[in-house]
Parts: C-alpha cells; sequence; structure tokens
C-alpha cells in the first residue's frame, strides 16, 4: 500500500447523476424556441452562449439559467415573450431544487477506499448548489475535503495539491471528464481513472483520448474502483 496516496473524486456524474438533466432540460429549452428554430440550430446557439459565458459566470446552474435566456432571445431576435423567458427561468430552478441522486455503487466505492486512504470531492460549479449536494449525498463523511473550484485546469490542481502538501504522484483523481478530470492530471505528473457517464456535455467532450499510458485508466463503473486503486497503490 502507498501510505501517501490521495483519492480525489469529480462530483457530477461520478458520485451523483447530472447530465442526464441539463440533457432534458436542453430538451425542454429546444422545445420552448421550436417556434424560432429546429432543434439542432437552438443547441448550436446555446453551446456558443455558454463556451461564450463560461469567463463571465463560471459553471453550474445560473450561468446556464443565463445562457439559455441569452440564446431564447438571440433565436427569437428579442420577440420570444415574458411568459416563455419564465419557463426558461423555471426550467433552471428545478435543476436547482432536483433531489441529488447517487450513481449506482459511488457511496459504496467512496466508503470503501476512504477505510485505506484519504479521500476528498473536488469539483467546479456553483459552491452553493455543490455544498448543499455534498449534504443531500451524505458522502462528505468519507472525505478529508471538499474543494468547489472555478475550474479544474492544470493551475488549479497545482494550488490544490499545494494546500493538501501532496505530491503530484500520490494523486490519483476519478471523473467522467477526460477535459477537466483526466488532461490537467497527466499535464502536472498526476494520475487518473476516467469512468464515462451516459452523457458528455459538449464543452466537456474531448476531441481524443490522451496517449496510452500506465497514469490514466478506463473503468466501466465506479464498482470496479476499490480494486483498481488497490492494485495502484
Ligand atoms: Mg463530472
Amino acid at each position: 500500500m502507498t501510505p501517501h496516496l490521495t483519492v480525489a473524486f469529480d462530483a457530477d456524474d461520478t458520485l451523483w447523476h447530472n447530465e442526464n438533466a441539463f440533457a432534458a432540460a436542453e430538451d425542454r429549452f429546444n422545445k420552448i424556441v421550436a417556434p424560432w428554430a429546429d432543434p439542432d440550430e437552438a443547441q448550436r446557439v446555446l453551446v456558443g452562449f455558454q463556451r461564450s459565458h463560461l469567463g463571465l459566470y463560471g459553471y453550474g446552474v445560473k450561468s446556464f439559467c443565463l445562457s439559455m435566456i441569452a440564446a431564447a432571445c438571440d433565436i427569437s431576435n428579442d420577440e420570444i415573450p415574458a411568459a416563455l423567458l419564465r419557463t426558461i427561468v423555471a426550467t433552471a430552478d428545478e435543476l436547482l431544487a432536483m433531489p441529488t441522486k447517487l450513481i449506482d455503487g459511488a457511496a459504496e466505492a467512496l466508503q470503501a477506499i476512504s477505510q485505506n486512504w484519504p479521500t476528498m470531492i473536488i469539483t467546479k460549479g456553483d459552491l452553493h448548489h455543490q455544498l448543499r449536494r455534498v449534504a443531500e449525498a451524505n458522502v462528505g463523511q468519507y472525505c478529508s475535503d471538499v474543494e468547489v473550484v472555478a475550474d479544474k485546469d492544470a493551475s488549479t490542481y497545482k494550488r490544490i495539491l499545494q494546500r493538501h502538501r501532496i505530491e503530484p504522484e500520490n494523486l490519483i483523481m476519478v471523473g467522467n471528464s477526460i477535459v477537466s478530470d483526466v488532461a490537467p492530471l497527466l499535464e502536472i505528473g498526476a494520475r487518473s481513472v476516467h469512468i464515462p457517464y451516459e452523457f458528455t456535455w459538449a464543452l466537456e467532450t474531448a476531441a481524443q483520448d490522451p496517449e496510452p499510458s500506465d497514469r490514466w485508466f478506463r473503468l466501466e463503473s465506479i464498482s470496479a474502483l476499490p480494486d483498481l486503486i488497490e492494485s495502484l497503490s
């Protein structure tokens, strides 16, 4: 066993379901703006606003809501009625109020791994929403820390490692996104386990996998994670 190993977990679509609800909200958005655009065009405009808004608003539901409103105004040439804008806000409110549903096997894997190694959650998004979901999912008990960060790039991970006095080679990050949970970890010399989710957000979709190496792994299910961590330690 590597005594200094730390296992960090992404939260959205790694510990709990998230993107499935966003996908349903996007379908609803497509229907709201259907008088002015077909679904492909609606999504093209929406993703464009999400991308351009990231630097201004960051990640999370509130940012998504403002992007839907901006996209709806753009798509309709500012003709969309206020009642439909209210429906868009209601769609975002429902996302925020949605109960936190853990992915099968996530709590068991986290609990098992936390018995042998320090674990933490590293998630981006809205601070208030993410901390509430950690509490609802009742997973904080297995983690020595929860980091809600503005972005998950190499410099963010470096700062977390320095703050926790962890050497990069002693960190294993577990997550569903190549862009956020794998590539930046490989860049700083850490290891990563990729566990894909059934939906991937357009802005988290990697053009291609990193080169195969013994520093990143892919699993079908989080239930297989404790055995993999054991074998890597
Ligand atoms: Mg995720």
